[in-house]
C-alpha cells in the first residue's frame, strides 16, 4: 500500500529518548560527559533570545559560557523539516529510519557546539560576533555541520544520502525517493 508516511512531534520526541544511547556515546567521543543540561523539546523560553522560529534545535549555554542550561529539540519543526524534506517516501520503516538520522544529525551538530563551549572555544564573544555575520560564515557553525556530517554518514550509504539530501534545499525528486528506499532495504537485509 502507497501509504503517505509522516512523522509529528510525539515520534519526533520518542525517537530522542531512544536515541539517548547514542548521544551518550558522542558525549563520550568528545569527551564532554561532565556537561549537563536539561533537553527541553518546547519553545517556551524564545526570549532567551536565541531561539527563532525556524530553529530545529539549539543550545543555551549560562551566562558566562562555562556551561549550558538547556539544549533545545524543536520536535515540531523536526517533524515539518522531515515531513516536508522526504515526502512521499511510501515506506514506514525507511521513513521511520530517515526521521531517526536527522534527528541524529541534528543531536551531533548540538553535540559540537557544547563541546566548543566545553573546550572555552565558543565565548560569549565569539558567539556575538557570530551573529554580525551569515550562519554559514560563523566558525562553529561551519564546524559543527562539517562534524556531524562526517560522523552520521560513515553510518553507511543509506546515512550518506539521507544526510546529503538533508543538506540539498532543492529537495528529492522520484528518483531519488526510489533509491532510497532500495538503500535502505538493502542495508537491513530485505528482499522486496
Ligand atoms: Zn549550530
Amino acid at each position: 500500500m502507497l501509504m503517505p508516511q509522516r512523522v509529528d512531534k510525539t515520534d519526533v520526541e520518542r525517537i530522542v529518548s531512544e536515541l539517548e544511547g547514542y548521544e551518550n556515546e558522542i558525549k563520550q567521543q568528545f569527551d564532554i560527559c561532565g556537561m549537563d543540561y536539561e533537553k527541553v523539546f518546547e519553545l517556551t523560553r524564545a526570549n532567551d533570545g536565541y531561539v527563532k522560529e525556524s530553529t530545529v534545535a539549539t543550545v543555551i549555554p549560562n551566562d558566562n559560557f562555562t556551561g549550558v542550561e538547556r539544549l533545545y529539540i524543536c520536535s515540531e519543526i523536526i517533524a515539518d523539516k522531515v515531513n516536508s524534506l522526504f515526502d512521499r517516501i511510501y515506506h514506514e520503516e525507511a521513513f521511520l529510519k530517515i526521521a531517526e538520522i536527522y534527528i541524529k544529525y541534528t543531536l551531533v551538530h548540538e553535540l559540537v557546539h557544547i563541546k566548543q563551549i566545553h573546550d572555552g572555544r565558543l565565548t560569549k564573544e565569539e558567539k556575538e560576533q557570530g551573529e554580525q555575520i551569515d550562519y554559514y560564515d560563523r566558525w562553529y557553525e561551519k564546524e559543527a555541520i562539517e562534524i556531524a556530517k562526517e560522523i552520521v554518514e560513515q553510518e553507511g550509504n543509506f546515512e550518506r544520502n539521507v544526510v546529503q539530501k538533508i543538506n540539498n534545499v532543492q529537495g528529492i525528486n522520484n528518483e531519488d525517493r526510489q533509491r532510497l528506499i532500495e538503500m535502505f532495504l538493502d542495508a537491513e537485509g530485505k528482499i522486496t
